[in-house]
């Protein structure tokens, strides 16, 4: 593997830390870095207790920033990037069912090591291996990390039970890793999840929400969420979408709203919005399901019902209100379909409508596209025909006909002038009526012809 760039402030600081700082790379970056995937944080510790962390970096002349010392934490600038060290240490009790009531430092690496969650993440590496031809020689593996990862399989550190009752987001985080990696659960770990769910209750809702962030984004989305669901976590963190579950659909699909749900969620960017939007877009589906003279189950006014629980849900989880808004655009817009029934003029008022929420045509082509192949029944004609109706829609975007009030030819403060009044509600009504006449016909947007249609306004 080649030196990435961080490797050099990896050594100056083992460097600065001095003989016996025992400075190993920890948890998820040594997990990545044996899958070859891209290490996001560098968590780092070391024997020495806090104090000395800090008394010989900064006889180094490396800035010390004491982060969290109770938790044995001190960040150090190296080369302008912050690194954060933590001195090996042992847990505590827990009695919160969320932090352990102590730590205690000072404590050897293997110990350390036995406090984290899952095999693969309880593995170290000593920097000054970092760069060896050999370095996966050096790693130190007590719990049998290596063999679980070539396995592809998350495993607790311990018995499960125990740490599970330990602390409740371990759990999530499983789902979660499941998600990110595609690993499989190793039995016993997994049937120890549906017997903590009390503790796992005690998890804050703005961690759930940032965990369940990340498994939705993960490319494995679909494992991740049935693991939730078949565990029992669903229930507890989300029940409102548990009656999605075994929810029969009709001759357009060939999976129940819950296996739809997944398949469009594999289908879409992963990105929060997206995949918030993905999880949420059918929740309305199970309470307004009615059946047909034929038979034939239909969904009236879901999108509606489903815009409800996403508010629900996501103002629960915390979530921005930024994120909420984004979600929402997409699911109100979602069984719109302008194919060949439409004309042009109802085409331009959709895409009027779509500009009005801020959503691009293209966002609502990627999920409405995903929406469509997650319905698993002749997926090539509908993404021909999806690909013939956004055709459509591009040409009539391009021809950048007027799609709101501020494209009209003629300003607000002309249509003032030329009624000779100041601005009141009239000036919106009229401008309505002018853009309606516009989204007709867009040769009508031209200052002559739009001071006739407002003279005439005026006067009825
Ligand atoms: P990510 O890729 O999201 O950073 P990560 O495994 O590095 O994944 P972090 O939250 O950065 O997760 O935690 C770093 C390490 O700390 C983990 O790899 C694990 O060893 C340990 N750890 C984190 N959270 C817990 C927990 N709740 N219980 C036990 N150990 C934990
Ligand atoms: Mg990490």
């Amino acid at each position: 593997m080649s030196t990435l760039p961080i490797h050099e402030p990896l050594l100056r600081l083992e460097q600065a830390l001095g003989p016996g700082s025992g400075l190993v790379l920890v948890g998820g970056a040594v997990r990545d870095r044996l899958l070859g995937r891209d290490q996001g944080d560098w968590d780092l510790a070391t024997a020495l207790l806090p104090d000395m962390v800090m008394a010989r970096a900064r006889a180094a002349g490396l800035q010390v920033i004491p982060t969290g010392l109770q938790h044995g934490t001190v960040t150090v600038m190296v080369g302008g990037r912050p690194m954060e060290i933590t001195t090996y240490r042992g847990d505590d009790a827990y009695l919160d069912g969320r932090h352990p009531e102590s730590v205690r430092l000072g404590v050897d690496l293997e110990e350390d090591l036995a406090r984290r969650d899952f095999t693969v993440n309880a593995m170290a590496l000593p920097i000054r291996a970092l760069d060896a031809a050999d370095w996966k020689q050096h790693l130190v593996d007590p719990f049998g990390g290596q063999d679980d990862l070539k396995a592809r399989r998350l495993r607790a550190v311990g018995d499960p039970l125990r740490r599970f009752a330990e602390d409740g987001l371990r759990p999530l985080r499983a789902c979660r890793f499941v998600a990110q990696l595609g690993f499989e659960v190793e039995p016993a770990t997994a049937a120890a999840i549906p017997k903590r769910l009390e503790v796992a209750g005690k998890v804050s809702v703005e961690r759930v929400h940032q965990e369940l962030t990340k498994l939705l984004c993960g490319p494995a989305v679909d494992k991740g969420l049935d693991l939730l669901r078949a565990t029992g976590l669903l229930a507890l963190w989300l029940p409102e979408l548990s009656p999605m579950v075994g929810c029969a659909q009709n001759r357009h699909h060939a999976f129940d709203v819950w296996g739809h749900t997944l398949e469009v969620l594999r289908c879409v960017p992963a990105e929060p919005v997206f995949r918030w939007a993905a999880l949420l877009h059918d929740s309305g589906k199970p309470s307004t399901r009615t059946l047909g003279t034929d038979g034939e189950a239909h969904f009236f006014g879901h999108e509606a019902r489903s815009l409800v629980l996403a508010e629900h849900i996501l103002l629960r989880l915390r979530a921005s209100r930024a994120l909420l808004k984004a979600v929402q655009t997409l699911i109100r817009h979602h069984g719109m379909y302008p194919d060949h029934s439409w004309g042009d003029a109802a085409c331009r008022r959709f895409l009027a409508r779509l500009g009005v929420d801020g959503l691009t045509l293209e966002d609502w082509g990627r999920f409405r596209q995903a929406d469509h192949l997650g319905k698993g029944v002749d997926s090539e004609t509908a993404l021909q025909h999806h690909g013939q109706v956004m055709a459509r829609l591009q040409a009539l975007a391009e021809a950048a006909p007027a799609l709101s009030v501020k494209d009209l030819a003629l300003d607000g403060k002309a249509l003032m002038a030329l009624a000779n009044r100041p601005g009141g509600p009239w000036l919106g009504q009229l401008q309505g009526h002018l853009l309606e006449t516009v989204l007709e016909d867009p040769s009508a947007n031209a200052a002559e012809s739009l001071r006739a249609l407002a003279e005439d306004w005026l006067k009825s």
